[in-house]
């Protein structure tokens, strides 16, 4: 018996739709549906590794692919020198979604969060 596929597994799969910046062999980037910054995106690689705590060292190449699209990313939306990056992991830590994702986001200061 299949396991039934995330949602970002059938965005993946072009089952559903999204907003989509940017795609390549090794992950996909899309607008995330309730934004909670003015640039809010999903860094989503297309393994379905299902939170970070389940990467294994053959996945060090595609983790690494990760950060490098967030840097293009971030200059894509002109803002390279302003943003914050989040992985949330485990449902206690506020994942939703199980299928590995990076949160890029940008246009609000979110620096209360770690105070100096
Ligand atoms: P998590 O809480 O797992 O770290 O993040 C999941 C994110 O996926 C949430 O910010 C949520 O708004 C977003 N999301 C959930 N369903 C969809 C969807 O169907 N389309 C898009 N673009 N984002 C989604």
């Amino acid at each position: 018996m299949s396991e039934e596929k995330t949602i970002f597994q059938k965005i993946i799969d072009k089952e559903i739709p999204s907003t989509t910046h940017y795609e390549d062999d090794l992950c996909i980037v899309i607008e995330d549906i309730n934004p909670k910054a003015p640039i809010h995106l999903l860094i989503i690689p297309k393994k379905p590794i299902p939170k970070l705590s389940d990467a294994s060292e053959e996945d060090v190449s595609i983790l690494g692919h990760l950060m490098f699209i967030v840097g293009e990313m971030s200059r894509k939306f002109e803002t390279e020198d302003s943003f914050n990056i989040v992985i949330n992991n485990g449902a206690s830590a506020g994942q939703t979604v199980f299928h590995l994702h990076l949160h890029l986001l940008a246009g609000r200061d979110f620096s209360d969060l770690f105070p100096a």
